[in-house]
């Protein structure tokens, strides 16, 4: 398997040039693992399949839906595509390299957790800062247009929100120096992590069923339905940072008085 990798990752490298795979691949990269793994979700609203595992009943329209994707296109070409480019001398300066060897399985992985790690502290008190009511206003709302989230909602941002959330996905690989392939596997699993934290759906087998630590969609979703002022869980990824710092009370208590009840119901059938 390794060596099927190498072989894949040495075409790569002696048919484009470092900075075509740095940007223009990780840009192709991003739209693919985006679109592929949000529009599915978009499928599912409108057929009304899967409806069960639904967190919200009420169904966005397809001008809604529309009008997401319209402009997540023109904000990826003018916004994340540029500031693909513009980091690019920033992670040369830092080290970061395509040639090969290819790091271990053990690096890439410990990389990956670090930069997860990093990712959801920047962007849990950025996140919080943004809640304040002139950069509510004036920028988030933008994010919260949808109340009812679905997996492409989360890149569907204000471009200086665009900004901030860059900024907190590159800090950990500056920081590193990595391989382009972790940086590559780093922002797959970022993209999957996050559209699936807006899908709108809780499936029995959501990682946050298996995970303990980790937030999903219906953890991000109680964020999305609620008040600016009243939101709390902030996090991107994990569900500690809302815990330590007391802002994931009002979807705590949500979920004990859920589970009462749904204790209740079945001591009564
Ligand atoms: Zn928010
Ligand atoms: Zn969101």
């Amino acid at each position: 398997m390794a060596s099927v990798i190498e072989s894949c990752w040495l075409y790569l490298i002696t048919h484009f040039n470092d900075f075509q795979l740095s940007c223009l691949g990780s840009f192709f990269l991003h739209e693919s693992a985006f679109f592929l793994s949000g529009l599915p979700f978009i499928f599912l609203e409108r057929a009304g399949w899967l409806s069960k595992y639904k967190i919200q009943t009420k169904i966005n329209s397809p001008e809604a839906q529309g009008k997401c994707i319209t402009r997540l296109v023109l904000y990826h070409l003018c916004v994340n595509l540029p500031l693909i480019i513009a980091s690019y001398p920033v992670f040369r300066f830092m080290g970061m390299k395509s040639s090969l060897p290819l790091p271990s399985w053990k690096v890439i992985s410990t990389q990956i957790l670090f930069y997860f790690i990093v990712e959801d502290f920047i962007f849990y008190w950025g996140h919080r800062i943004l809640h304040t009511k002139w950069l509510y206003k004036h920028v988030h709302s933008i994010h919260h247009e949808y109340a009812t989230p679905f997996g492409l909602t989360s890149e569907y941002a204000h471009p200086a929100e665009i900004l901030f959330l860059g900024f907190a996905t590159i800090v950990g690989p500056a920081i590193t120096g990595p391989h382009l392939i972790t940086l590559w596997l780093w922002m797959l699993v970022r993209v999957l992590e996050t559209v699936e934290a807006h899908c709108g759906y809780h499936f029995p087998w959501s990682l946050s069923n298996f995970l303990p630590l980790y937030g999903g969609a219906d953890f991000h979703d109680y964020h999305h339905r609620l008040l600016y002022t009243k939101s709390g869980n902030y996090s991107s990824t994990f569900v500690y940072l809302d815990w330590l710092f007391g802002t994931d009370k009002g979807y705590r208590t949500l979920k004990a008085l859920k589970s009462c009840k749904n204790e209740a119901e079945g001591k009564q059938i």
